[in-house]
């Protein structure tokens, strides 16, 4: 059997990750995972639960039960789907303060790390640096923050949404801020990786770019 590789896209919020991540993941015929949906399956789960991101006993106490499911795009929490609910501004205002303590990122690991079986495509912000820092290929996907919150105000609008620019913008910086900070697991570029800016650059274009790459490198691979 062919070795089947990991390539990992880290990234600020609204980089595009998921969209492209889940595209070379069609290309390449691996499978995807969107790890950053995992957070907020969780962040989902204790703010329904009320507890507080301070709580840390309680956040594992609450976890230790908790149990997600990915599959064909849709996230189950405990049985429930939560596809939608976990794409709320509630959840984008929440989701960074919970990613930042040790008892969610803990319950996550193992999950993330038992995906790649077979080889993997994950997006998020630490696939590179903690979860699969042996990656065959590690890529940091960024764009400026305007151009971060203009395609999200897009993505918002085009499913009906109202989408307020400045707002927008102004919680893209506040989760950068939160995630670059943070003491476990920053965000920041993984060690040999491959820094793309997609500022300029067409969804295509990115696509193509990480699609080849990756293709390139599974072909050395099985040389
Ligand atoms: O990528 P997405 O915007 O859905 O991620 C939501 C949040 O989950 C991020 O702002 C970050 O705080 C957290 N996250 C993380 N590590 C990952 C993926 C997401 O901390 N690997």
């Amino acid at each position: 059997m062919s070795k089947k590789i990991i390539v990992t896209i880290d990234g600020p919020a609204g980089a595009g990750k998921s969209t492209t991540a889940k595209a070379v993941a069609e290309k390449t015929g691996l499978p995807y995972l969107d790890t950053g949906a995992l957070y907020r399956a969780v962040a989902w789960k204790l703010d329904k639960e009320g507890v507080a991101p301070e709580d840390g006993d309680k956040i594992a106490e609450t976890l230790k039960d908790f149990k997600i499911e990915v599959a064909g795009g849709k996230v189950t929490a405990d049985g429930e789907d939560v596809t939608q609910a976990i794409r709320t501004a509630r959840v984008d205002s929440i989701v960074s303060a919970y990613a930042a303590r040790p008892e969610v990122r803990d319950a996550l690991a193992g999950f993330q790390r038992a995906q790649a079986v077979n080889g993997l495509v994950a997006d998020g912000r630490d696939m590179g640096t903690v979860i699969f820092p042996d990656a065959e290929l590690k890529i940091f996907l960024t764009a400026s923050a305007e151009e971060r919150a203009r395609r999200r105000c897009a993505e918002r609008e085009a499913k009906g949404e109202s989408a307020d620019y400045d707002e927008i913008l102004k919680q893209v910086i506040e989760r950068d801020r939160y995630d670059m900070t943070r003491e476990i697991a920053p965000l920041r570029p993984a060690q040999g990786c491959v820094i793309l800016d997609s500022t300029d650059m067409s969804a295509a274009e990115v696509v193509d770019a990480i699609a080849s790459l990756a293709k390139e490198i599974e072909a050395q691979e099985n040389r």
